[in-house]
């Protein structure tokens, strides 16, 4: 295996390089807001990179499987979003490329490239998450609509959100999994409702979302009536693929390298010298490497155009361990200075302590978040047991 980039790969570094600087120059650093995001989507929409995963054939740009890996690396050092447009962009459309109908593709995708709607994901209900196939929001046909009645939960952003793909239940078959069909949902249509869920971190990032007799055309129905779960499992290799967080956990590496540094540690020593913690983060840090190695594998095999499959499972069980661990060794390293409510405390003059400490303990009830999203750790076990290992 050829480790080394080539002038060819270099070259799209210093590309990549220079089209970051040019949006987001000197001192100023990204703040995932509204203006900001708009800002970086005008800049990637100059160049088509702003649909950097799309395949050519949807007006992607054809990156291979090292530029996407180069792309990842730039832009977290920078603190930049690899892509915006959320679910939409990362989720759905790859949905739409291989089960949508061509209106449907003419319709949804040009909003999701321009970034001008905003999608939410409704698979899990309260009785259906890891058992997601249990789930019992109906949706039955009458005339060119579906009327749907149930209740989603966990909703990440529906309150942001201008439509949802959901999962329905059309049917009863001889397994659970038969029945089920996937819609577009249209957020503003009567009888929806978002109700706020204020997680532990004290943010709210998700809602329940329920729907009372909720009308949506039969022609925002993907793929057949009755075989949405071979739609829904097919999103969710895309959702999981995403999940390895080898960027962000190689930047929090760095990071946490300079933190440890700064932090006095027993007798004496530097904290990133004592024997016991160089060790811990050594072993996370190897860790990492393998893990990097094992995404571009899975990148290669989607770019020569397989489907991640249940390999994705490994990457995201992975990846939230190791994502999860540089958390704890940055509570670790700030001590009594990570604050627990970032929010209220940003700005306190009084407070003291390295400005990088305050988050930390948000940061870190925020990752053990990661570990049940996208499916639980459990649940990824099973599969990689079943599909992988064919136990
Ligand atoms: C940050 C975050 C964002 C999310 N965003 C969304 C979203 O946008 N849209 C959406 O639809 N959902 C979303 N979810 C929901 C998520 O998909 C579910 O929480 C997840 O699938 C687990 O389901 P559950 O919460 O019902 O837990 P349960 O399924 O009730 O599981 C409870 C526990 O039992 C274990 N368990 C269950 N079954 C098995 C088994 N067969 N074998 C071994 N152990 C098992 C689980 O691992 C878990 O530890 C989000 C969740 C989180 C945390």
């Amino acid at each position: 295996m050829r480790l080394e980039l080539s002038p060819a790969d270099l070259a799209f570094r210093q590309e990549a390089r220079a089209l970051i600087a040019e949006a987001f120059s000197g001192a100023e650093t990204y703040d995932g807001g509204p203006a900001h995001e708009a800002r970086w989507h005008a800049a990637l929409a100059r160049r088509g990179w702003e649909v950097s995963k799309w395949p050519e054939a949807f007006g992607g740009p054809g990156w291979s499987a090292t530029q996407h890996f180069i792309w990842e690396r730039e832009t977290t050092a920078a603190g930049l979003p690899a892509q915006v447009g959320g679910m939409g962009m990362g989720m759905l459309a790859p949905i739409l490329f291989a089960y949508g109908a061509p209106e449907q593709q003419a319709r949804f995708l040009p909003d999701i490239r321009a970034n001008r709607v905003r999608w939410c994901q409704g698979y899990s209900e309260p009785e259906a998450g890891s058992d997601l196939a249990a789930l019992r929001t109906t949706a039955r046909q009458e005339g060119d609509d579906y009327i749907i009645d149930g209740e989603k939960i966990w909703t990440s952003g529906a309150h942001h959100a201008d439509w949802m793909f959901c999962l329905t239940r059309t049917g009863q078959g001889s397994r659970k999994q038969e029945g089920i069909t996937f819609l577009l949902v249209d957020l503003r249509s009567p009888g929806i409702q978002i109700h706020p869920i204020i997680s532990l971190d004290g943010r709210h990032g998700f809602n329940r979302v329920t729907f009372d007799s909720v009308r949506a055309p039969v022609a925002n129905r993907v793929g057949r009536e009755g075989e949405g779960w071979t739609v829904a499992k097919g999103l969710l290799t895309h959702e999981r693929t995403g999940q390895a967080y080898v960027s962000l956990s190689l930047s929090l590496l760095s990071r946490l390298r300079e933190a440890a540094a700064e932090i006095p540690g027993s007798q004496g020593r530097r904290l990133i010298d004592d024997p016991g913690f160089a060790a811990r983060l050594s072993l996370a840090a190897i860790e990492l490497e393998a893990l990097a190695m094992t995404e571009l594998r899975t990148l290669s095999q989607v770019e020569a155009g397989e489907a991640p499959g249940a390999q994705s499972s490994l990457l995201k069980l992975k990846g939230t361990d190791i994502v999860q661990r540089m958390t704890e060794f940055f509570v670790e390293c700030a001590g009594p200075y990570a604050a627990p409510w970032f929010p209220d405390l940003a700005d306190h003059p009084g407070q003291v302590g390295p400005t990088w400490a305050q988050p930390e303990v948000v940061r870190y009830l925020e990752g053990r978040a990661a570990s049940i999203a996208g499916g639980s750790d459990e649940i990824q076990r099973n599969i990689i047991a079943k599909h992988v290992l064919k136990l």
